[in-house]
């Protein structure tokens, strides 16, 4: 109390008469009962946080709750989850992702995309090259890369007829259309043979029951099919172009 008055005194009129009455706390109350009862309650737990004010020698001690859930993380941990709640829900609602998670055609395999990003964004983001690399991740996401068909929407007078450079007819370039246009059949050939090479070194190291160059071939065979022409392999490629990994692929792991 002695405390509170050398404060608040020398604010005030120094010639004031000051005369301090202790008022009896309002025992009986049943309303004022109860908040005693909630706050020694809450003083015996051990995620409650104390603020001490710098005009008095008392700490207020709170309990934060989230909805009637008590917070028992750091709240500084809580709200920068909650930020990122916010952030996902919001992103997740994009038009772009409504195929994923709304009509949910396919179910991706999250972990390998995040993995993807988590290479190459915040500090792992150290040189330009990373930095593309980063940027082209982030719009194979949400079907931003520059092709034909965006080009056109934004700027209508520069690429009214631009239309895929490969093919000689009028085909639209799209991401879809790139990955099966004959004229770069040359091209997937090349990323399949770099798979299948890839994954010939690899699956033995971590699968010993892939003891002959026949099971580690099956094997791969189920993984990205026989040739450019499976569909399995062209699923892999359209998830590929979306930055995912389509989740039946892990049935042959
Ligand atoms: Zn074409």
């Amino acid at each position: 109390m002695k405390e509170k008055c050398e404060y608040v005194v020398p604010q005030m009129d120094r010639n004031l008469d000051l005369e301090l009455i202790k008022v009896k706390a309002h025992a009986g109350d049943p309303w004022n009962d109860l908040a005693d009862e909630l706050a020694k309650k809450g003083a015996a737990l051990s995620t409650y946080y104390q603020l001490t004010f710098n005009f008095g020698s008392q700490a207020c001690r709170f309990s934060p709750h989230f909805e009637d859930t008590p917070i028992e993380q750091k709240l500084r941990n809580f709200l920068s989850t909650m930020g990122t709640v916010q952030s996902c829900s919001e992103w997740r609602d994009l038009r772009i992702n409504e195929d994923i998670f709304v009509q949910r055609s396919i179910q991706y395999q999250w972990d390998v995309t995040w993995t993807a990003i988590q290479q190459v964004k915040h500090f792992r983001c150290t040189s330009f090259k990373r930095n593309s690399l980063w940027s082209f991740i982030i719009k194979i996401l949400h079907h931003q890369l520059p092709v034909g068909r965006w080009l056109r929407k934004r700027k209508p007078f520069l690429y009214q007829n631009f239309h895929c450079q490969f093919c000689n007819i009028e085909a639209d370039e799209t991401i879809s259309h790139l990955i099966t246009c004959p004229h770069t059949a040359p091209l997937r050939q090349k990323i399949y043979e770099a798979l299948r090479a890839f994954l010939s070194s690899t699956l033995p190291q971590f699968f010993d029951s892939l003891s002959s160059a026949n099971l580690v071939n099956s094997e791969i065979n189920g993984w990205i099919g026989t040739s450019i022409q499976s569909p399995r392999f062209l699923d892999l490629l359209k998830c590929a172009a979306d930055g995912k990994m389509d989740s039946t692929l892990f049935t042959y792991i």
